[in-house]
């Protein structure tokens, strides 16, 4: 893998240094000059360890600055989740814009440290899947005391291969955070996958789109991850509304999406039995009543869980492959899942 800006994935411009791990995030959480494992070298079979201060990846002067304030409008969202305070629709969906950078940028850097192992060339950087797809961020207070920072599920070759999910946990909250094709979008009444169509002959996923079935669901997934916890999801229709536009063009989708132009749904809350959306000028807290998660919670087993129920759900159409290549579809689905689930006995804690 080149050096390429993080964020264009073009050769840097005025070669700058993006830190993966922001500072300010590191200040939160006490973590500046700790040095930490952030993930996995799969070919030498040892930790990639690093002073979060020099976990750094190569980005444009400008591409870096123009996410710099995004970096700074995301802190007091952070801050104000911490505590249990009142946080705008807006600053929610700027957070799940951050997500999709974190996610992105954890999978980049992973990547370029297992350099060749995996024989990828990344398709996609930070700045063309920020908001592209549908997208989750599951929010639960531990209220536990620690202080700092890690993630789990970005070792899996789940994550190596699709980097779609992820947990992040920041001092006293767990950051369950999810985007891939269409994964709400069916639990949220919008128009949904009735399969993906693996092409050989094309980079781009082919699906075939069902009508949306106008209503919304109380249970998004069958795993329970952490609990107890408020989720925020958000269909992202801008490609597939060109696939299918009839099926979008209706009074349901557009009352339920920010932007209709742009394919941006509404944020929807999913809580004690409920989903809804979210007005662009309501205020929402994450704080639970009385009802805490119990201090013995397993950190890696719910994002692995999840993660396997992802691939586990996800229904395909071969027609457009041979038998050989529908064999080795088989045979890698079957490959990931059963790595996945090795990896959950081998880190069940
Ligand atoms: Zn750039």
């Amino acid at each position: 893998m080149d050096k390429v800006c993080i964020f264009c994935g073009q050769p840097p411009k005025d070669k700058n240094k993006e830190h993966i791990i922001p500072k300010w995030l590191m200040k939160l959480t006490g973590t500046e000059n700790k040095k930490m494992s952030v993930g996995w070298n799969w070919k030498e079979q040892k930790e990639i360890e690093f002073n979060f201060s020099s976990f750094t990846f190569p980005s444009c002067t400008k591409c870096n600055s123009y996410f710099a304030e995004i970096e700074a409008l995301v802190k007091p969202t952070v801050e104000k989740i911490l505590i249990d305070e009142f946080v705008e629709t807006e600053e929610l969906i700027r957070l799940l814009d951050w997500f999709d950078k974190v996610r992105i940028s954890l999978w980049l850097a992973i990547q370029y440290h297992n350099n060749g192992t995996f024989k990828m060339e990344p398709k996609y950087f930070v700045n063309t899947r920020v908001a592209l797809k549908d997208r989750m961020l599951v929010i639960s207070n531990t209220y536990d005391n620690y202080k700092g920072l890690r993630w789990t599920g970005a070792n899996t070759l789940f994550f190596i291969i699709s980097p779609t999910c992820f947990t992040l946990k920041v001092n006293n909250i767990l950051f369950t955070n999810c985007s891939s094709d269409l994964i709400v979008s069916e639990q949220l009444g919008f128009p949904y996958a009735a399969f993906e169509r693996p092409n050989p002959n094309s980079n781009l996923t082919d699906f075939l789109i069902l009508k949306g079935k106008y209503r919304q669901e109380t249970k998004l997934f069958k795993s329970k991850l952490y609990q107890p916890n408020i989720i925020v999801s958000q269909p992202i229709f801008k490609v597939t509304k060109e696939i299918s536009p009839t099926y979008y063009d209706n009074e349901y989708v557009k009352s339920n999406s920010y932007n209709f132009e742009k394919g941006q749904g509404k944020l929807f809350v999913t809580h004690n039995n409920l989903t809804y959306p979210m007005e662009l000028n309501e205020e929402i807290s994450f704080g639970d009543n009385g009802n805490k998660l119990t201090k013995h919670y397993k950190l890696n087993r719910p994002t692995l869980d999840f993660q396997i129920e992802l691939l586990t759900s996800k229904k395909y159409n071969l027609d457009l492959l041979n038998e050989e290549q529908k064999k080795q579809h088989h045979e890698s689905l079957k490959m990931i899942i059963e790595y996945t689930e090795e990896q959950l006995k081998q880190f069940d804690y």
